[in-house]
C-alpha cells in the first residue's frame, strides 16, 4: 500500500526540521484541498489540482515561508485572522497584551481603544469582538496592512460604525488631530527590533514580515519615544497605555514613559519569562 499524503508531508516537514510537522501537514493539506484541518488523516486523498497546489505550498514552506503566509490565515487569541506578506504575523506573545487589555476594559467599563500599528487587526479586532460596546480606531502607515485589517473586520462581522481605520504615520506632526483623541485605552505592538539586529532574526521573520513592522531604529526605541511624546494627548485621564516590547527593553521603555508623565502600572512576562507587555496609566491631572 502506498503511503498516505498526510504521512508523506509529515516526513518532508520533519526532514526540514519544522517544529510542528503534524499540525503543519494537516493545515497545508487542508488549505490545498479546501477542507477543514481536523478532517485530514491517513485516508485523505487529493485531486490532481490540489496535489499540485500542495506541492507548491510544501516547497514554499521548505524555503522557510511561514505557514500562515502560505495558507493565508492564522489563529490568534480566540479568532482566526487573514494574513499576507503585508502584515506582521500574529504571535502568541501578543495574546498577553490582548488579555491584559481585555481585563482592563472589563474592569473599567472602557468604551474606546486606539491601536497604533494595527497591522492585520489581530489585537484591535479581538478586543472589539469580545466587547460589543467598544469603539476602536486602528492606525497604520501601510495601506496594504489596513486592507488586511478591513478584511478581518468583515470576516469577524464587526460593524463598520464601531471602527475607524486611519492611514497615518505616528511620526507625522499632526498625528493627534488626524486620529481624533482622547481614548480610554491605547495599545501598540510597534516595531521594536534594533535595526542592526534584523539580519540576525530567523528567515521566517526577516524575509517575510514587513520591515516596517520590525525596524525600531538604532536601539529599537524610536516608536516608543514618539508614542510617549504624544501619549498624554491620546489618552483620557486615568486611561491606560499597553505596549508590547522586545527582550531587555522593558526598563528603558518604563523610563521613557515615566519621563513623559505616565505612571508605570504593571509589567507582564511571556511564557519564556521575558518581560513582554508593559502597562502605563495616565495620572488624573484634576
Ligand atoms: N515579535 C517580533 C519578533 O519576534 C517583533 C515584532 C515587533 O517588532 N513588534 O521578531
Amino acid at each position: 500500500m502506498t503511503e498516505s499524503v498526510y504521512q508523506e508531508v509529515i516526513k518532508k516537514l520533519i526532514t526540514a526540521k519544522i517544529a510542528s510537522p503534524r499540525l503543519e501537514a494537516r493545515l497545508l493539506i487542508a488549505a490545498a484541498a479546501g477542507v477543514d484541518a481536523d478532517t485530514v488523516n491517513n485516508e485523505t486523498r487529493l485531486a490532481q489540482s490540489a496535489t499540485a497546489v500542495l506541492k507548491q505550498m510544501i516547497e514554499e514552506r521548505l524555503n522557510h515561508k511561514p505557514l500562515d503566509k502560505i495558507i493565508g490565515h492564522k489563529a490568534f487569541y480566540k479568532y482566526d485572522f487573514i494574513v499576507n506578506e503585508n502584515v506582521l504575523s500574529p504571535r502568541p506573545d501578543t495574546e498577553i497584551l490582548v488579555e491584559a487589555a481585555a481585563n482592563l476594559i472589563k474592569n473599567n467599563n472602557f468604551t474606546s481603544v486606539l491601536d497604533l500599528g494595527v497591522g492585520s487587526g489581530c489585537v484591535l479586532l479581538s478586543l472589539l469582538k469580545d466587547f460589543p460596546h467598544l469603539y476602536g480606531t486602528g492606525v497604520d502607515k501601510s495601506n496594504a496592512a489596513l486592507d488586511v485589517a478591513r478584511q478581518n473586520q468583515v470576516a469577524l462581522e464587526i460593524p463598520q460604525e464601531r471602527i475607524q481605520f486611519v492611514s497615518a504615520d505616528w511620526f507625522d506632526d499632526n498625528i493627534v488631530n488626524l486620529i481624533g483623541a482622547p481614548f480610554d485605552m491605547v495599545v501598540s505592538n510597534p516595531p521594536y527590533i534594533p535595526s542592526s539586529d534584523i539580519e540576525l532574526l530567523d528567515i521566517e521573520v526577516k524575509d517575510f514580515d514587513p520591515q516596517s513592522a520590525l525596524d525600531g531604529g538604532h536601539d529599537g526605541m524610536d516608536s516608543y519615544r514618539r508614542i510617549a511624546a504624544i501619549c498624554q494627548k491620546l489618552l483620557a485621564n486615568d486611561g491606560f497605555f499597553l505596549a508590547e516590547c522586545g527582550i531587555f527593553q522593558a526598563a528603558d521603555i518604563i523610563k521613557i514613559f515615566t519621563d513623559n508623565g505616565l505612571a508605570h502600572h504593571q509589567t507582564i512576562t511571556d511564557l519564556s519569562g521575558i518581560e513582554r507587555c508593559i502597562i502605563f496609566r495616565k495620572k488624573d491631572c484634576n
